[in-house]
């Protein structure tokens, strides 16, 4: 099987729609990555890990070679809304503050949820849904394990994205805890 061109598709993307990150590097590539894992992205940098700066990689897994393209485009606008905080807002993001939202699951769960919700303040979220979709019958299929922290799910993604003018624009992490809770019941 031909292997979708990711950068290609990535470098489209990222010129269409995250005009912020006209100055950054970000190197996309196929990889295999954990079990509960479809993408991942971190700031590519050997001396001092955990620090945002103008280079920064997106790895995708070899799972995703036969997926719909729209399923893979969703998942890198995921990426790039990542990215594009790191570098919009640089200085908030610390070493301290970077190992403290990867360990915690509270903090982790609310960075993934914010990053799909800018993704859907831009217009994009039919992606987002597209991969959503795509990434929960993999799961289902037994093919990756599913995470506990992976950003909003399907029905919700769905709620909010045809919504159609009845939720508030942008709707925000807070209207989310307002609508679905936080998930502690
Ligand atoms: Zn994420």
């Amino acid at each position: 099987m031909k292997k979708p061109d990711i950068v290609y598709l990535g470098n489209k993307l990222l010129k269409k729609s995250f005009p912020s990150l006209r100055r950054t590097t970000i190197y996309l590539g196929w990889n295999e990555l954990e079990p509960d894992a479809f993408m991942i992205c971190a700031p590519y940098n050997a001396k001092t890990p955990n620090t945002p700066g103008t280079e920064y990689y997106t790895d995708v897994d070899i799972i995703m070679i036969d997926a719909p393209l729209a399923a893979i485009i969703g998942g890198l606008t995921h990426e790039f809304s990542h990215i594009e905080e790191w570098v919009n807002n640089r200085r908030l993001w610390t070493p301290t503050r970077f190992r403290r939202v990867e360990t915690s699951p509270k903090l982790r769960g609310e960075d993934e949820i914010k990053t799909d919700l800018r993704v859907i303040a831009k217009g994009l979220g039919m992606g987002l849904l597209e991969f959503s979709r795509y990434a929960e019958n993999v799961v289902a299929a037994g093919l990756k394990e599913a995470i506990d922290e992976g950003g909003i799910p399907t029905e919700h993604l769905e709620y909010i994205i045809k919504a159609d003018g009845r939720l508030p624009h942008p709707f925000t992490y807070r209207d989310y805890i307002n609508y679905f809770g936080n998930g502690d019941g």
